[in-house]
C-alpha cells in the first residue's frame, strides 16, 4: 500500500472516491487484446501517460470517472479505449439500434480529433465511427446515422438536431464521455448535454473531462455520475 501511495505521489496523481483501483505500469496490466495492443503499438504509445495509468483501471472496471488534467495529458485514449473494449463484448445486432458509445466535445475540431483517434482503435473490430457537428451537411450525417454506427462523436447543438430529426436511437448507448465539460459550459452547451444525458439510461457509465472544475461543471457531474472516482493529475488552475 505505501509502495502504491509513493507511486502516487511521485506521478503527481490524487484520487477520490472508494474502491480505487490500483494505477497500471504499462497497457499490458489492462488485459487488451492483442488487436487493440497492436493499435496501439502502431500508435507509438510505449507507456500509458499519467492520467492513462489511473483512468484506465478505474473506466475498465466499470465505475464514473471524473477525469482533471491538463492539455495535453493523453485523456483521448483514457476514454477511447476502454471504450473499444466495452463495445466489442456487445453482440452485433442485425438491425441497427443506435451508438453504444457516445462522447461529446466543445467544438468540431476536438470532435474530429476524437473521431481520428477512435477510428485508429475501431479499425481492428470495424466498429463504426460516425462523427457529428456544425459546419457540414446535416442531411449527410442524418444517413450516416441512420445506416448506423456504434460510436458517435458530437458537439452537444448538432447531436441534439439529429436526435429531434430521430436519425439515432439512444436506448443501446452504456458508455457516455463528455469530453473537456469547463469548455462545453463556457459555449453555453448545458442545456444540450442535460437533455443528452437525459434520453440515455440511467445505468449508463459516464466519465466527465475537464481541465477545470468550476462550480456548474461539478454540480452537473454530482448529478449525473453515479460514486464516481475523481483523479486529478498535476497542478490544476
Ligand atoms: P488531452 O486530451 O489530454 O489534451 P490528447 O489525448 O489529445 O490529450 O493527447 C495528446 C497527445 O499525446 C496526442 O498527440 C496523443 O496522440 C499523444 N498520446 C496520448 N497517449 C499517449 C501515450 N500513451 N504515449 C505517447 N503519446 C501519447
Ligand atoms: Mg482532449
Amino acid at each position: 500500500e505505501t509502495e502504491v501511495a509513493d507511486y502516487m505521489k511521485s506521478m503527481a496523481i490524487r484520487v477520490s472516491g472508494f474502491d480505487v483501483p490500483r494505477p497500471i505500469k504499462s497497457f499490458a496490466d489492462c488485459g487488451f487484446p492483442v488487436q487493440l495492443m497492436n493499435a496501439i503499438a502502431k500508435q507509438g504509445y510505449e507507456k500509458p501517460t499519467t492520467i492513462q495509468c489511473q483512468a484506465l483501471p478505474i473506466v475498465l472496471s466499470g465505475r464514473d470517472i471524473i477525469g482533471i488534467a491538463k492539455t495535453g495529458s493523453g485523456k483521448t485514449a483514457a476514454f477511447v479505449l476502454p471504450m473499444i473494449f466495452h463495445i466489442m463484448d456487445q453482440p452485433e445486432l442485425e438491425k441497427d439500434e443506435g451508438p453504444i458509445g457516445v462522447v461529446c466535445a466543445p467544438t468540431r475540431e476536438l470532435a474530429h480529433q476524437i473521431y481520428l483517434e477512435a477510428k485508429k482503435f475501431a479499425k481492428p473490430y470495424n466498429l463504426r465511427v460516425a462523427a457529428v457537428y456544425g459546419g457540414v451537411s446535416k442531411f449527410d450525417q442524418f444517413k450516416e446515422l441512420k445506416a448506423g454506427c456504434e460510436i458517435v462523436i458530437a458537439t452537444p447543438g448538432r447531436l441534439i438536431d439529429l436526435l429531434k430529426m430521430k436519425a439515432l436511437k439512444m436506448f443501446r448507448a452504456t458508455y457516455l464521455v463528455l469530453d473537456e465539460a469547463d469548455r462545453m459550459f463556457d459555449l453555453g452547451f448545458e442545456p444540450q448535454i442535460r437533455s443528452i444525458v437525459g434520453q440515455i439510461r440511467p445505468d449508463r457509465q459516464t466519465l466527465l473531462f475537464s481541465a477545470t472544475m468550476p462550480y456548474k461543471v461539478e454540480r452537473l457531474a454530482r448529478e449525473i455520475l453515479t460514486d464516481p472516482i475523481r483523479v486529478t493529475v498535476g497542478q490544476v488552475g
